[in-house]
């Protein structure tokens, strides 16, 4: 099955504004499933709130020429549909020789690992012998090695974690829904 291999991306204390427009419950043929469309405005240095999450932003007026106005698929959103305006943190390849690649965290691709540093006081985050809580991008998305397992004890890590990042080994195994299974080896995402 399939192997990849993890590099690291660290924060670069800025994050992407965005305005996005979504259609709650409705269908659609693009991957969302629903209809939803996003722009980035801006960047700013990232602000979190008292008790260390990423700050709710102040959109702009509604009639923004800025804001999306069609989803992919063609869909023209009504006013009734919802108005979203987010920060996501800015993140950049720590050893851009090896892996090139800059984005938000939402862009991440697989592989992607990375210190979130808002994880460190979060109820069911589990700093490692670093201090640090870490996470992967996998292929069904995000992984905080450093927390909770769902279908584990509620109160303790889910996972113990080995090694100086990206050269990291993480037990038991992944499980995300029915997206991803595989195992963290050493800095290799190996799928089951
Ligand atoms: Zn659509």
């Amino acid at each position: 099955m399939g192997k990849i291999q993890c590099f690291l991306v660290e924060e670069t204390g800025n994050s992407a504004i965005f305005l996005r427009r979504y259609a709650s419950g409705s269908v659609c043929s693009g991957k969302m499933g629903f209809h939803n469309a996003s722009v980035q405005i801006d960047q700013q240095p990232t602000k979190f709130d008292s008790e260390g999450y990423l700050e709710t932003v102040t959109p702009p007026p509604k009639d923004d020429p800025r804001w999306p106005t069609r989803c992919e698929c063609g869909y023209e959103f009504t006013a009734q549909d919802e108005w979203q305006c987010y920060q996501d943190e800015l993140f950049i390849s720590k050893n851009p020789e090896i892996n090139n690649w800059s984005g938000t965290c939402r862009q991440m691709p697989p592989g992607a690992m990375a210190y979130i540093s808002r994880y460190q006081t979060w109820p069911f985050y589990y700093p490692g012998d670093d201090g640090k809580v870490l996470m992967v991008m996998t292929p069904g998305g995000e992984w905080v090695i450093d927390s909770r397992a769902n279908n584990g004890p509620k109160d303790a890590r889910g996972w113990t974690r080995s090694g100086t990042p990206p050269l990291v080994t993480a037990n038991p195994s992944i499980l995300i829904g029915d997206r991803y299974h595989g195992w963290l080896r050493n800095g290799w995402l190996e799928e089951c």
